[in-house]
């Protein structure tokens, strides 16, 4: 049994209590947490002098499109979209049709690399290609192992098509779930519904039934652009959760994406039902949505995870994102969230947000032996058990002072390097892949391959 001893590091375990151990001991082995101590001696098979450097659990991504990497920098030869429908219209749905499976493999690939190097250890993805379902989510998986983090994963199940789409992405994710043993394979299937706006009232309660039966986790965007609301109010005479809370899908096992126009009463179904909301300030303000009201769903005690909904893939640029959005949106410098809450959307509440909290998002005894190591020697100030949080918000800590990314007891990431996996080779398969795609969707004239 293979056995990782993290030695003298100050340990930001993201426990039930916060609490926060100078120095300490970690021993992993086997993949799990055993022990927590200020000096262990047992041997092991690799020893890490964490002196000066700051432990926090894997950080994680609630809320993910990795498939969106290939879309970097396409040169867009469309009207510019002035709202969210235009947005998915213009963008997001022609590139969904021109996926192939090597999209998925490669975007993945990439994507998941590249989280890697910003300590990101688990994601929540949702992938779309309607024109290439069967079999995405197995090469999305070997994408993940190949890095070697763990992912939630499913199809993206839709009709703004046909019935016949959302009956094909729903067999999809019926059939990785049931082919891939969540206890046993760092990547596990949920379930997933585009958006209350292209499903009907049929593929929910399927999904919520199919889901029910294996106890899977599930996820849907939720009221991100008002399209979600004014399509609920006038086909439903409901809002877009009312709808949800009516269709049985709300739950702990479930997570919305966004939940940007939502109103007191669904603030209130959301808590009550205790679901998961994943929160995307980046892509909110990408894609000028609107601004979630956190605060508002921090004080009903609402879980909420930090996402970047495909976009920014720095962790730590997304948890500042969280922090200061609601600060200016209500002109008010002490508004929550405050450091803590935001470093807890990427660690424990994240993990809540996706379905892993049993196995991480904190570092404990029983957990899964995943962690960010950060060197904290480029640091203006000291760092110490009173200011960690401090120092992850304004400013001190960055992409370039994370040291090791451990996913299993096992390092991926190490001085900023993955450790099996070649950069310009994973890069150059992204761009074999993006110029094709970019081929399908026409965009090739203005393409000039290095
Ligand atoms: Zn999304």
């Amino acid at each position: 049994m293979e056995s990782l001893l993290l030695k003298n590091g100050l340990v930001v375990t993201m426990n039930a209590d916060n609490e926060i151990k100078l120095p300490m001991d970690v021993l992993v082995e086997g993949g799990e947490i055993v022990r927590i101590d200020k000096e262990i001696k047992e041997k092991a098979d690799e020893i890490l002098d964490c002196k000066n450097q700051v432990i926090f659990p894997g950080f994680i991504c609630a809320h993910t499109h990795l498939y969106s990497a290939l879309l970097r920098g396409a040169p867009m030869n469309i009207l510019p979209p002035t709202d969210f429908t235009q947005n998915l219209q213009r963008i997001w749905w022609p590139m969904d049709e021109a996926l192939t499976l090597e999209d998925a493999y490669t975007s993945t690939l990439y994507a998941v690399y590249e989280l890697a190097l910003n300590g990101v250890t688990a994601y929540l993805d949702t992938y779309s290609g309607p024109n290439a379902i069967e079999g995405s989510l197995d090469r999305i998986s070997k994408a993940t192992q190949d890095v070697g983090t763990r992912g939630a994963v499913c199809f993206e199940q839709t009709e703004r098509r046909s019935q016949e789409e959302g009956r094909r992405g729903l067999e999809e994710n019926r059939r990785f779930i049931s082919q891939n043993n969540p206890e046993k394979t760092l990547v596990y299937g949920i379930y997933c519904l585009h958006a209350s706006f292209t499903v009907s009232d049929e593929l929910m309660h399927k999904t919520v039934e199919y889901a029910d039966k294996t106890n899977s986790f599930r996820t849907i965007h939720t009221s991100e652009g008002l399209v979600d609301l004014q399509h609920n109010l006038e086909r439903y005479g409901k809002r877009t959760v009312e709808r949800l809370y009516d269709e049985g899908f709300l739950g702990s096992r479930t997570a919305l994406a966004h939940a940007v126009h939502i109103n007191q009463r669904e603030i209130d179904l959301i808590a009550e039902t205790n679901t998961n909301v994943a929160h995307n300030p980046k892509s909110n303000e990408l894609n000028a949505v609107g601004v979630a009201q956190l605060p508002e769903m921090l004080e009903k005690g609402i879980n909420i995870g930090v996402g970047n909904d495909g976009f920014i893939y720095d962790a730590i640029e997304n948890m500042r994102t969280a922090y200061l959005m609601h600060k200016l949106n209500h002109l008010n410098p002490s508004q929550v969230p405050t450091p803590l809450q935001v470093v807890q959307m990427i660690t424990i509440n994240a993990a809540q947000a996706i379905g892993l909290k049993d196995q991480i998002g904190s570092i404990e005894v029983g957990k899964k032996g995943d962690f960010v190591i950060l060197d904290t020697s480029a640091l203006p100030t000291p760092i110490h058990e009173g200011n960690v949080y401090g120092h992850m918000v304004y400013g001190s800590f960055s992409r370039r002072d994370i040291k090791r990314v451990v996913v299993n007891g096992k390092t991926i990431v190490k001085n900023g390097i993955h450790t099996s996996l070649d950069a310009s080779q994973v890069s150059q398969q992204s761009k074999d892949s993006a110029i094709k795609l970019w081929d399908r969707l026409d965009l090739t004239p203005r393409v000039v391959p290095l």
